[in-house]
């Protein structure tokens, strides 16, 4: 297996590495992006002076409320040389607009490369890819142009459609899925109906995107427990985003995403832009290394994750992200615990009753967090209210009001015009 030098490399090697980026990124930024020209010259930074790691961080970070107010004054490149246009999900706010030119193209293709090395691929491998290839999505491109580099196979299914991923399995015979895991819950669904045996077809391996299938100790959460119970895949978490343009895939010993240092540099921030410690969980932080488009800079991804420096058995000395434990600005105060949505979401997914969700967060009265379940389900009862409650209380000693509500108004309202995920969250706050 393929593994770049760098990524085993010493730690001392690894930073020495990026702190010989910095001047290239720096420049490139002062004399190309009117938002970071400006941005130095208003917060008084000399970047001629910052050479090392620590010196980056005494410039102020990026926040994606700067990104969506000055969308265009980050574009480094003229209109020319941009080739593929591309929009953020929005999931915090209006979408931003992204910008990659060939060799950003190029270096998304080399980032995938080295991810889907890392998940175990091979030339010989034949990857169903289950994502939209459009819809101005990066995502579905990444993929096929890593795919393409490593030399494997690839069947372009998109989202959806179960009878249609079925068929490709018989036609193509495909060894791996990359897809949302919860998809692989409706595959499963669908397998059970039509009495397919999901072990004796040819998918052996998923890359699962968009969801987390482990818990903070790397075991499988509810979900991926939910899906190794009746289909034994070899499950590969990956994490990644437009703005960072980079993936941290996890190798076979599944114990969180690897970083590439040769693409990002990644910081983990706490409450008052401090570094948090290992072990502590913080807000990943990160700066592009050769991006040509629109190159970011010590960017707040909202994002909060705990991450490990000890060395992989994979030979991989890069440290390693665990699962989004959830996002900055949907922390909820509820009587007395803080805690994130993604928890929510594996308790619900975990009984059996309950088909989709929304959770609600409002503020009440006294100015403390409310939270209501809206669940979709076929039967409602005072004794499955009891049982969710119940559920609730085991694992984080509180529970939220419940709605019950018909299983297809909530999917309605998970999939309002033009949107590519579903809505799960609703905050009112
Ligand atoms: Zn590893």
């Amino acid at each position: 297996m393929f593994i770049p030098e760098i990524e085993k490399a010493t730690r001392a090697d690894i930073k020495k590495y990026q702190e010989r980026q910095l001047p290239n990124i720096l420049n490139y930024l002062n004399i190309n992006s009117p938002f970071y020209a400006r941005f130095f010259k208003e917060h008084g930074i000399h970047i001629n002076r910052i050479k090392t790691l620590d010196g980056l961080t005494t410039i102020p970070p990026t926040t994606k409320d700067m990104l969506q107010n000055n969308n265009m004054d980050f574009l480094c490149v003229e209109r020319g040389k941009i080739i593929d246009y591309i929009t953020t999900s929005g999931t915090l706010g209006n979408p931003v607009t992204f910008t990659m030119t060939e060799n950003d193209l190029e270096r998304l293709a080399y980032n995938e490369y080295i991810s889907f090395l890392c998940a175990g691929g091979s030339a010989s491998d034949i990857y169903q890819l289950m994502v939209t290839m459009d819809r101005r999505f990066m995502a579905g491109l990444a993929y096929f142009s890593g795919i393409r580099k490593i030399g494997a196979g690839v069947v372009r299914v998109g989202p959806g459609n179960p009878e249609l991923q079925f068929d490709s399995f018989l036609r193509v015979q495909p060894t791996s899925i990359v897809t949302v895991p919860s998809f692989i819950i409706k595959l499963i669904e669908f397998a059970e109906i039509n009495r397919i045996d999901l072990n004796s077809t040819s998918v052996k391996k998923a890359i699962c995107i968009g969801e987390a299938i482990r818990n903070n100790d790397f075991t499988l959460n509810t979900l991926g427990t939910r899906i190794k119970e009746k289909w034994n895949l070899q499950l590969f978490s990956t994490y990644a985003s437009t703005e960072m343009g980079t993936a941290f895939t996890e190798c076979g010993h599944g114990k969180g995403g690897h970083h590439h240092p040769e693409m990002i540099i990644v910081e983990f921030l706490d409450e008052n832009e401090m570094p948090v410690k290992e072990g502590e969980a913080g807000e990943v932080t990160i700066t592009n290394i050769g991006v040509e488009g629109m190159p970011l800079l010590r960017f707040k991804t909202g994002d909060i994750c705990f991450h490990y420096t000890e060395v992989c058995n994979c030979g991989r000395t890069t440290m390693r992200l665990g699962p989004v434990i959830g996002r900055k600005k949907q922390m909820i105060k509820f009587k007395g615990t803080t805690l994130y949505p993604p928890v929510l979401y594996d308790i619900l997914n975990d009984i059996e009753q309950i088909k989709n969700y929304i959770v609600e967060v409002s503020t009440s009265s006294l100015g403390t967090d409310n939270i209501l379940l809206k669940l979709g389900v076929e039967y409602p009862s005072r004794e499955l209210e009891k049982l969710i409650k119940d559920h609730f209380r085991a694992r984080i000693r509180v529970a939220p009001f419940i709605e019950f509500w018909d299983v297809n108004e909530i999917q309605k309202i998970q999939f309002p015009h033009l949107n590519r995920k579903p809505i799960t969250f609703i905050d009112n706050r």
